[in-house]
């Protein structure tokens, strides 16, 4: 059976993240399962229970100076060397910034086609797309080369199938082109209890209608409640509401939870690129003819600060 690469991702501080349990529960339709870990010395060890517990046969230690003192580049080269010699069946990576940025290097680096943002891999590398807000679904197949996959997180659920990994190390040959940009500092983000935005199976986020930077603790209060992480949409961001990294949308995250609550936000096209794919979209606006309403499951026409109280002290009770 045919190799399927898995590009993890993963951090020190989080482990590894639940998008890189799904890709190997997607992997395992399509061929045996094979790691992809990169990053510092150790990076491999640390994460292989994880990945054993989730069906990687194999895992690919690419760790060192030559990985993590530079940005993508050299994870990519190593990636193109790996692809040749082992000719796998697809590479399925993240559809985050660092894993499209990857994919993007690694299909030029092999003149190979390119899915990207995918919801769903069929055992035959056909990949799944849904787009246009949610209005149309794709699927496509790459017709050059090795199926190159970025699946989008929280797409399906990772289930586990315990397997017995063999480490092999990887020797990287970054190229001097790769090293022209390197990592001098690493700042670990404070992170506070709730969930990462784009991994969180509830996402509860506020737009402009919420007024000000004050008003985001009714926002952040319903995230705690239901155990979510808070979004914003790019105008509440813009007004200094809420920080950048929770801005929602084309040019924010991309998010794909269970829910998504969306509080006082219109649902410009923008914003629904980043969260259309959500299961179940409730909205809460005062206007009726918000485009939100055409893409929520559960729409409430209100004052959300009259409606998210009481749905708030519904929460409390159920819980
Ligand atoms: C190139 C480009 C990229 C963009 N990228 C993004 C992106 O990544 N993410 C993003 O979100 N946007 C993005 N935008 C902006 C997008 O077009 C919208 O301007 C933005 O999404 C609007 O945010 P909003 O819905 O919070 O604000 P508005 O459109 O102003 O909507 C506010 C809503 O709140 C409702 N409201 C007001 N008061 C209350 C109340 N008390 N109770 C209930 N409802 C209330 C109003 O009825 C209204 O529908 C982008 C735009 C461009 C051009």
């Amino acid at each position: 059976m045919a190799e399927v690469l898995v590009v993890v991702e993963a951090s020190q501080a989080a482990g590894v993240k639940k998008v890189t349990l799904e890709m190997l529960t997607a992997a395992r339709e399509l061929g045996g399962v094979s790691a992809v870990v990169f990053g510092g010395e150790g990076a491999a060890a640390q994460f292989a229970d994880k990945l054993a517990e989730y069906g990687a046969q194999k895992i690919y230690a690419g760790e060192g100076e030559e990985i993590d003192g530079y940005l993508v580049a050299p994870k990519a080269t190593a990636l193109a060397e790996l692809v040749r010699r082992v000719q796998p069946a697809a590479v399925l990576l993240a559809s985050t910034q660092e894993g499209k940025e990857i994919a993007g290097r690694l299909a030029v680096k092999l003149d190979n086609g390119l899915l990207t943002d995918a919801v769903a891999v069929a055992p035959d590398g056909t990949a799944t797309q849904v787009v246009f807000a949610g209005a149309v679904i794709v699927t496509s197949q790459v017709t050059k080369g090795v199926p190159i996959i970025t699946l989008r997180p929280n797409s399906m659920t990772p289930v586990p199938a315990p397997a017995s990994p063999v480490v092999e190390q990887l020797t990287v040959h970054a190229t001097d082109a790769d090293k022209l940009a390197r990592v001098v500092e690493r700042v670990a983000e404070q992170k506070g209890s709730r969930p990462e935005l784009t991994e969180a199976s509830v996402v509860v986020s506020g737009g402009r209608g919420v007024g000000n930077a004050d008003n985001f603790k009714l926002v952040e209060e319903m995230a705690d409640l239901l155990g979510g992480a808070v979004g914003a949409s790019r105008a509440a961001v813009d007004s200094g509401f809420y920080p950048h990294q929770f801005q929602v949308g084309q040019t924010g995250k991309t998010v794909s939870p269970q829910l998504y609550v969306a509080l006082g936000i219109s649902g410009a096209i923008q914003h629904r690129a980043g969260m259309q794919t959500s299961k179940t979209i409730v909205a809460v606006n005062k206007d009726a003819e918000a485009p939100i309403f055409e893409l929520a499951d559960f729409g409430v026409v209100g004052d959300l600060f009259k409606v998210v109280p009481q749905a708030d002290e519904e929460i409390r009770k159920r819980r």
